[in-house]
């Protein structure tokens, strides 16, 4: 039942070449295709159904404020990270949508989530106590959810411990029990045993609601699917939908499936610092894992783990160079990587060098990347590390460039704001 992906063109020009900017090692981001997927999504499930953005762990690597701004922009009503940090740099940068903190909050954080009015998860009594005797303390009413564990075994409350605790909680002062929610574990697998968990799941989720429902206590939101369960169950939509890896343009599916065009949000740029060729025989990088058969041109490449690209890549994977792929010779160091351009005539000292993305016509994968490294393309973006800059561009023109701790070379400083 799943299709296969089609990508949609890119909706915006290029910045061609690297030479505008002046990074070693960089990650654009085209906000285009993340207003582009929100807006796909909003119109693949109507106007009944929220769009709550999941934007953890940095937007998945691609920058929490920038994508939160445009997911709200586009069609997306709420916001959803994991931890209380997450939502404050949200709320530091002037967002004002709800905020679902997914994860756990201790008690003795109460006081400060109920200052940034962010709506936490309560898993347990101590918790709601915290959270209700600061709410009071502040004189305000704060929203919660109740998360029920139908079938992944990690976070939230069994079934049969959800009616006692939302007893409790209603005789709390200054809670509002607003929504209710589980998540799903298989929903990204096409198996008939999967997709019969999926649904046992739901079933579980609605005995659950119904059952608080029956006690008088009544939820106004109910939320369950990632981006697969809202793409491949639509019954599971309820009021609310939660997608992360689709608003970023990757695929939510095990198989690589997409049921909308969606469009890849990140390019992983650098460059070719230096460039020579070595003689037959010769040793490239830690360890020898790589001896040169013939003479070989070697492009440096200033990548490595200490960026988030994985050490497992080490003489497996490829880059995108002149629009051709190039394979990357010995081992990833913590900095750098080795490519064999022998294949790439003409090459230059400073020319780009993309690691996933797009180059022009030729296009390298996030899932790719994600089978080279034995992972899931959820872990290939989410790896950035700060020492990358984050480059953000909006119909083809770079908008902003975020740097590690702000930091902003002189000479970019007058051409980097709109
Ligand atoms: C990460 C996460 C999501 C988003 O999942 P995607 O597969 O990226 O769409 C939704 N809900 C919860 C609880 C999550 O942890």
């Amino acid at each position: 039942m799943l299709s296969n992906a089609i990508e949609a063109p890119s909706s915006q020009t290029e910045v061609k070449g690297a030479n505008h900017i002046e990074e070693l090692t960089w990650a654009e981001v085209n906000l285009d295709a993340i207003a582009h997927n929100v807006r796909a999504i909003k119109k693949h499930i109507g106007s009944q159904v929220e769009i709550m953005a999941v934007v953890k762990a940095n937007a998945y690597g691609h920058g929490a404020v920038p994508v939160a701004q445009t997911a709200l922009q586009n069609g997306s009503t709420r916001l959803a990270v994991y931890r209380l940090i997450e939502g404050i740099e949200l709320r530091q940068a002037g967002i004002t949508a709800p905020v679902l903190i997914m994860g756990y909050t201790l008690p003795s954080q109460a006081e400060t989530v109920v200052r940034w009015n962010l709506t936490p998860t309560v898993n347990e009594q101590s918790q709601a106590q915290a959270l209700s005797a600061a709410a009071v303390n502040q004189g305000r009413q704060l929203s919660i959810h109740v998360k029920v564990d139908t079938g992944l075994g990690r976070f939230g409350l069994l079934p049969q411990e959800i009616i006692p605790f939302c007893q409790a909680l209603l005789k709390l002062p200054n809670l509002k029990l607003e929504g209710f929610y589980t998540h799903f574990s298989v929903a990204d697998e096409s198996s008939e045993s999967s997709q019969a968990y999926t649904r046992r799941q739901l079933d579980i989720y609605h005995q659950a609601l119904r059952a608080l429902e029956a006690q008088g206590i009544t939820v106004p939101l109910h939320h369950a699917a990632r981006s697969a369960a809202l793409l491949a169950f639509p019954e599971s939509r309820l009021n609310i939908v939660r997608p992360g890896i689709s608003i970023h343009g990757l695929s939510a599916f095990s198989n690589g499936a997409s049921f909308i065009p969606t469009q890849p949000a990140m390019t992983l740029k650098s460059r070719v610092i230096r460039l020579r060729t070595l003689p037959a025989g010769a040793s490239v990088g830690y360890g020898r894992t790589f001896i040169t058969q013939r003479p070989t041109q070697v492009a440096l490449v200033p990548v490595g783990y200490g960026d988030g690209y994985h050490r497992l890549i080490s003489n497996r994977g490829q880059v995108l160079i002149h629009q051709q792929r190039a394979p990357i010779i010995g081992r990833i160091s913590m900095d750098q990587v080795i490519v064999d351009a022998s294949a790439i005539p003409g090459l230059k000292q400073h020319d780009e060098v993309v690691f996933f993305g797009r180059q022009g016509e030729a296009t390298l994968s996030v899932d790719e990347v994600a089978s080279w490294a034995e992972t899931i393309n959820y872990e290939v973006t989410t790896s950035l590390l700060p020492r990358v800059a984050r480059v953000y561009l909006r119909g083809g023109k770079v908008t902003a460039i975020h740097r590690l701790k702000g930091l902003t070379p002189p000479r970019t400083e007058r051409t980097e704001e709109k």
